[in-house]
Parts: C-alpha cells; structure tokens; sequence
C-alpha cells in the first residue's frame, strides 16, 4: 500500500482543478496581454481566478490580490517591498521558527545592515506576545509572521499579533502558506497588511501563487517589465496555474469544514495510537492550536532519517520537517528554538494528512510504524551501550569524527 502522509510538503491536484486547467494549454492558449481572441477572454478568466481567491482570503477587493510564481516569492516580494517603500526603516521583526523564505531572506537582509528582532518560542511553540509588543518601534519598517507552522502545525494567534502590530503603526506580513485552504482566513476582518500563499498546499499546480496587498499600502513592483498585475509584477502570467488556484481556492472555502473535521478524525487517531504502541514519544506542540492534518512526532533517540527510508520501503511517505530543509544534517530549527531535548531532537517526523486520506491508511500507519521505531531504538540503544564501553580515548576520537 502506498500512504502519502507528506502534504505539507506539497497536496495533491484535484481533478476538477485539473480539469479546469486543461484548457488553457490546448484551446485558450492566447497570451491574456493580445489583443485578439485567443487572449482577450483568457484576462477575463485570470480576474475571476482572481476573485475566487480574493474570496478564499477574505479580501475586501479582488485587485489585491497579486499572482505569484510561489510561497517563497510572495515572502521575498512582501518583506523587501515594505523596505523599499519605507527606506527610513531599517528594523524587521519576525520569529526563529519562520519557513526558510523568510529566515534566508532576513539573514541575508542581517548582512546588508538591517536590524533582524528573532521572536522566541516556548517548547509548545508558542508566541510570547509582549515580546512581540516590545520590540516593535518607530524604526520597525514590518513585522513577518508565520499563520501556521509547516513542521509542527503551531497556529499563531493572528488576530491578537494584527492587534498589536496595529497599535504600533506597524505593518503586518502573515506567511499564510499552510494556513490557506486549511484554516479560515478573514484578511479584512484582521486588518492583515499583506499575506502570502501558494497554490500547490491546497491542492493546486506548483508554480503559483499570490500575495495579498491591502489597498491604501504603499507597495513598489517587484518584477519590472510589462503592465500584467497592474505593473506590480510584471511577465506574462501561468495563466493555467492561475486558473487551477482560482478553482482550488473555491473549493477549500466550500469545504473548509467537512475537511478539518476528516482529517483531524484521522490525525488524532494516529497521534493516539502512536503515543500508546511507541513508549519513547512526544509529540511537537500538541499544548497549541495546531492545523487539524498536522502531527509532528518524536522518537526518542531515533535518527529522523533512518525512519522515513524505513517508512518509505513500506509504502509510507512522511518527512521530518521542512521539504525546503531535507538533505541538510541540521536539526529543525523549529525544534531547536522549542528547545526540544537533545534525545529527541533527531527522531522528529512528521505527518501530515489531507482530504485523500483514508481511515485504512492511518490503520497500515499505525501497524507499520510501531516495529520499525522499536527496530531502530534497539540499534541506537546497542550503538549507545558500545560507545559507553569503549575506552575514553577512543570515544574521544568518535566523537570528533562525527
Ligand atoms: N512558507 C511556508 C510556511 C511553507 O511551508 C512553504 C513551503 O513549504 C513556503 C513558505 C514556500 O512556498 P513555496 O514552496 O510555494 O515556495
């Protein structure tokens, strides 16, 4: 059987989204800019992809919303235009377990000179707010705060962070990537600045995207060129990765609730059983308000690693963290600003579910994954035995080795 338990990483795309799109390689392949019949009905079908997913976010109004080519560009474009527009500023703030778009980008911005605030979370993952209050001031030019977190599935408290930022006079950016199609999103309501997405976390192509810009934010382009996106980024758009958003987004918002319900039915039921049939676990922010498809487990002294090869040669397809991250050595750097134990560190996997998901696939999870975490604490417990018999010089020079 093959269990696909990876969908944070990315979902897979919907039929009907499919379907939709097909189109718009074969027949309406017009370029929606010309002005001739191939493209000029193409424009109209890119503002109605632009409406669902204006709708999905709850924007006031359609034209703020910018299609993207990704997650990772919507984070880039918000982050560096607010700097551009407020070139006075030099202070961002944002928090230690953001997604890779945006702790490489504030890291690289550390280097040209800006002042970086790194949020700290508690071992639940947890924001601690009045550090958030505190470090906003007048030279803040934005804050950049994650809706929901991809490794553990920690949802940050959004309402009361726009609070804040608000009262501040400070704009506020929501990497809203795991969020969209997964928990409601009311941008108007939460007087949210500006908000990324991307299309292939809920069940659209990779390859598209948008960020949410409210109107009256003062916002440079960030791809100059052509007059597409009003002239905010310009190049001729992914029309057919547009138009699968649009249908993706509109199906999410008419099942938001149907979907939570199916996959937090089948996340709890493994998180329970996990927990009872693997003694040495824990899961990763269970105290917070996580997303319903998401379980970040760990095993104690267990190499992550070793467990998804394991897990894959059963038909089993998770992850330990971030798909941007897979293939560095590196700990989670969500883990470790959790301050998760050194024991359980490397033994993080997580599993994440979608709508596809079924109760037969939790129940083969669950049979599976119990003699292969026993399989490797029994190897790790003989590999520990044996360095503390080894004699001192030689676990000395081990342990340089590593
Ligand atoms: N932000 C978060 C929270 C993510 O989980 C991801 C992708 O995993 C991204 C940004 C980047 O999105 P994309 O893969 O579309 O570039």
């Amino acid at each position: 059987m093959d269990v696909y338990f990876d969908n944070n990483a990315t979902t897979r795309v919907l039929p009907e989204v499919a379907e939709a799109m097909a189109p718009f390689y074969t027949e309406f392949y017009g370029n929606p800019s010309s002005i001739h019949r191939f493209g000029s009905g193409v424009g109209h079908r890119i503002d109605q992809a632009r409406a669902q997913v204006a709708a999905l976010l709850g924007a006031a109004d359609p034209v703020e919303v910018i299609f993207t080519s990704s997650g990772t560009e919507g984070d880039n474009a918000a982050i560096r235009g607010m700097l551009e527009a407020r070139p006075h500023k030099r202070h961002i703030v944002t928090t230690k377990v953001e997604h890779s778009a945006v702790v490489g980008l504030c890291q690289h911005l550390e280097k040209k000179g800006y002042r970086v605030t790194w949020l700290s979370v508690d071992p639940d993952g947890g924001l601690d707010l009045a550090e958030l209050s505190a470090a906003l001031s007048d030279d803040t030019a934005l804050a950049s705060v994650m809706w929901a977190n991809n490794e553990t599935g920690v949802i940050f408290p959004i309402d009361q962070i726009g609070a804040i930022t608000r009262a501040k006079g400070v704009p506020l950016h929501v990497d809203a990537v795991q969020a969209a199609g997964r928990i409601s999103i009311d941008v108007s309501a939460l007087g949210i600045d500006l908000l990324t997405i991307s299309g292939h976390k809920f069940h659209a192509p990779k390859g598209v995207g948008a960020l949410y810009v409210r109107r009256g934010i003062t916002f440079p382009p960030f791809l100059i060129g052509g007059h597409q996106e009003r002239n905010r980024r310009a190049g001729t758009e992914n029309v057919a990765g547009i138009i699968g958003m649009g249908m993706a987004a509109e199906i999410a918002l008419n099942r938001i609730s149907e979907d939570n319900a199916h996959v937090m039915k089948l996340r709890d039921r493994l998180e329970g059983i996990l927990l009872t049939s693997c003694p040495e676990s824990r899961v990763n922010g269970r105290k917070q308000p996580r997303l319903p498809n998401t379980l970040n487990i760990s095993f104690r002294y267990l190499e992550g690693e070793s467990m998804l090869v394991l897990l894959d040669q059963q038909g089993i397809c998770a992850s330990t963290g971030s798909a941007c991250t897979a293939g560095s050595a590196e700990p989670s750097h969500v883990l470790r600003a959790m301050d998760v134990p050194a024991d359980w560190l490397q033994g993080a996997v997580r599993f994440s579910l979608s709508r596809f998901n079924t109760e037969t696939e939790v129940a083969y999870v669950n049979e599976k994954v119990p003699a292969i975490v026993q399989r490797l604490q029994g190897l790790s417990a003989l590999g520990r035995l044996g360095s503390q018999r080894r004699p001192p010089d030689e676990q000395r020079t081990a342990g340089a080795r590593r």
